[in-house]
């Protein structure tokens, strides 16, 4: 999903100051563009002086907004969906009782897979101080459906600022294939970090409350 220029870390002055000690902050960035969906905007906002950081991730889609919520069933086509997950937002399998939330100070790219290994280890955690019949219950189907995912199961993605996106395999595994594409890629790329680093500044004192 990433060429080259992808991968690099882009580096700017956010030109507002520490809400901890009054230093400048400055943030760090890079994005990925995904052919027919958009981009994704990782990023963490610093603090020059003290430890005060906000790290957090975006994704904007090129076709209108993405949704409050996302709901799929975890079978073999979508057990290595991409899970984009804006700080904020929560994760249930409602069918199992079973949700993670994210802090809104921290997001997550991750597939579905990823969300049931996540779950599986919040579960045994819980086990290992209350062993019940119930959570044994739940460890065996967690275990089963990651092995051999069968449908039974949904997975819901709620975010009520509709940052956070489930994009499917094809379209995260899609590379661009024509120096056209590419060159379009580019250009899409750049107008979405504009559009993102303009949701973040005016976002920005929101967030910091
Ligand atoms: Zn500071």
């Amino acid at each position: 999903m990433a060429s080259k220029e992808d991968e690099q870390f882009k580096v700017m002055d956010l030109n507002r100051n520490c809400p901890v000690c009054g230093a400048p902050l400055i943030m760090i960035y890079k994005s990925h563009y995904l052919t027919y969906y958009g981009g994704i905007f990782i990023m963490t906002i610093k603090c020059t002086r003290c430890n005060f950081r906000i790290t957090d991730i975006l994704a904007i889609s090129e076709f209108g907004e993405n949704k409050e919520k996302y709901s799929i069933k975890i079978d073999k086509d979508h057990i290595s969906d991409l899970l984009v997950i804006s700080g904020g937002a929560l994760v249930q399998i409602p069918e199992m009782g079973l949700e993670l939330t994210f802090s809104t100070s921290g997001g997550e790219i991750t597939t579905v897979e990823g969300i049931l290994f996540e779950m599986k280890k919040n579960v045994e955690i819980m086990a290992k101080d209350a062993p019940s019949e119930k959570l044994k219950k739940i460890l065996e189907v967690l275990d089963s459906e990651i092995k051999s995912p069968t449908g039974k199961l949904t997975l819901e993605l709620i975010d009520n600022n509709k940052k956070s996106v489930v994009i499917p395999y094809a379209i995260w595994t899609h590379r661009a294939e024509s120096e056209r594409e590419s060159n379009h890629t580019n250009d899409r790329r750049e107008a979405l970090e504009k559009k993102a680093l303009r949701m973040i500044t005016e976002n920005f004192d929101e967030k910091i409350r």
